[in-house]
């Protein structure tokens, strides 16, 4: 394999880092740079929201590799570095410091960034956001403190962190719009199980509850929901999504939908540039349409295929996708992707918080989540890959293995 060529990759993410340990596994001897804007080595996030931000793990636990990685593969790690500007006709990329890095590839894992919230206040002391490990340091420090948290926004962030929160003993309240927690991805249904486990453990969940603005001298006090109410608090910590960082690519031409426009290689439509992780919108072979995970498997994944790519292997990236979340003591995974369906079967009683959730679209398992079972993500990824059509009686019964299920329709199909 050619010495003399370079390859650079732009965020220095686990998506980043591990197609950076790719290339070199997979024999790529020339250049290659990883350039991260943080000043930490790559690191994992989701223990941010979970066992690090409660104190129960430090640092060292949550680097992608250890610290000599880098340097021992021959991997240059710019780190505090931003690339500011790409020129994809010269193939040059510029640093913020007006370094001009040329490259034969480049990968683009900038990831994403949270949504920020435009209302009153919105600048006050004490509203918090959570993204990198140095915002978890910060927000730890408010849990260490005590006191009581308003958690804006019940999607994944911030469940996790009410978890978080109410495990270090705090007074949480929770405020949604809409009318259960983590409605928009799993639904009424499996959303109202969160609920109760939430308020189960304490929380308020004030549901169907916007919020107008934050409010208080210096730093955030109370705040103000759009039905007029004000919640008392010593701080607030918003989670109402993530954006795609894609400002890089737009800016260079590059097609840009929702993330970074990327084919199935995870080309994007600039010759020899690349995407992988939360910021790539990609076709994805077996739904035959462009997603965007913004999941932490799809990083750890989609990096190394990218990797492959880059260095000519045709590589068709077609994991299904897949993620994970821990709240108390209530662990789950999910696979699949459903945008919609015609109604949710349950293995086992949800109530009892040990179950299976299928979620069924033309009498087809489109997504399954695992909740505190085990071990059964690859028979709910074949039941979704097989297509069949399924029995809902036999879905929900315990007593018939998924793997003879996925066998047993295919071969009535
Ligand atoms: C608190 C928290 C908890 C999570 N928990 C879970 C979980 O339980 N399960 C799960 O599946 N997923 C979870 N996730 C999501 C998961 O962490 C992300 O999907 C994953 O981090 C995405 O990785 P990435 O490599 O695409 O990019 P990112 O992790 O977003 O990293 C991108 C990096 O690129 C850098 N960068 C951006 N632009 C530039 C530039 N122009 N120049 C240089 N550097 C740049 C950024 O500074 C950043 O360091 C969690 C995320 C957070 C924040």
């Amino acid at each position: 394999m050619s010495t003399s060529q370079t390859h650079v990759i732009v965020g220095a993410s686990l998506a980043g880092a591990k197609a950076a340990e790719t290339l070199r596994d997979e024999g790529f001897d020339g250049r290659i740079v990883l350039v991260g804007s943080e000043t930490e080595r790559p690191y994992e996030r989701p223990p941010l929201s979970k066992d690090y931000l409660r104190g129960e793990s430090g640092r060292d636990k949550v680097y992608v590799h250890p610290e000599d990685f880098y340097a021992e593969r021959d991997i240059e790690l710019r780190l505090g570095a931003t690339a500011v500007s790409l020129d994809t006709g010269a193939r040059e990329v510029e640093l913020d410091d007006g370094t001009r890095l040329g490259y034969d590839r480049l990968l683009l894992t900038t990831g994403s960034e949270p949504r920020r919230l435009p209302i009153p206040g919105a600048e006050l002391d004490g509203v918090l956001y959570l993204r990198s490990v140095d915002d978890s340091d910060a927000l730890r420090a408010r849990l260490d403190a005590g006191g009581s948290v308003v958690v804006v926004g019940a999607g994944w962030i911030g469940c996790e962190v009410a978890a978080s929160a109410r495990q270090r003993g705090l007074e949480v309240t929770v405020l949604d719009p809409l009318g259960v927690p983590l409605e928009r991805v799993l639904g009424p249904e499996l959303g109202s199980v969160y609920r109760d486990v939430h308020t189960d453990h304490g929380v308020r969940m004030l549901m169907d509850t916007g919020v107008e603005a934050f409010e208080g001298e210096g730093r955030v006090e109370r705040v103000r929901t759009a039905g007029g109410d004000l919640l008392d608090c010593d701080f607030v910590v918003v989670g109402v999504g993530i954006a795609p960082r894609t400002g890089l690519a737009e800016e260079a031409g590059i097609a840009v939908r929702d993330g970074v426009v990327v084919d199935a290689h995870l080309r994007t439509d600039a010759e020899g540039v690349f995407a992988a992780g939360d910021v790539a919108s990609a076709h994805h072979p077996f739904y035959g349409e462009a997603i965007r995970v913004e999941h932490w498997a799809n990083a750890l994944n989609q990096g190394p295929a990218a990797a492959r790519n880059m260095l000519g292997q045709a590589a068709p990236y077609e994991r299904l996708p897949y993620f994970f979340s821990d709240q108390y003591d209530v662990g789950m995974e999910y696979s699949g992707f459903a945008r919609s369906w015609d109604r949710v079967v349950f293995r086992g009683d949800p109530a009892s918080r040990e179950f299976i959730a299928f979620w069924i679209a033309d009498d087809r398992v489109v997504a399954g989540m695992n909740v505190n079972v085990w071990d059964v993500t690859d028979p709910i990824q074949s039941l979704i890959r097989a297509r069949v059509p399924v029995d809902d009686r036999r879905l929900s019964d315990p007593d018939v293995p998924l793997e003879e299920l996925v066998l047993a329709d295919q071969l009535a199909g």
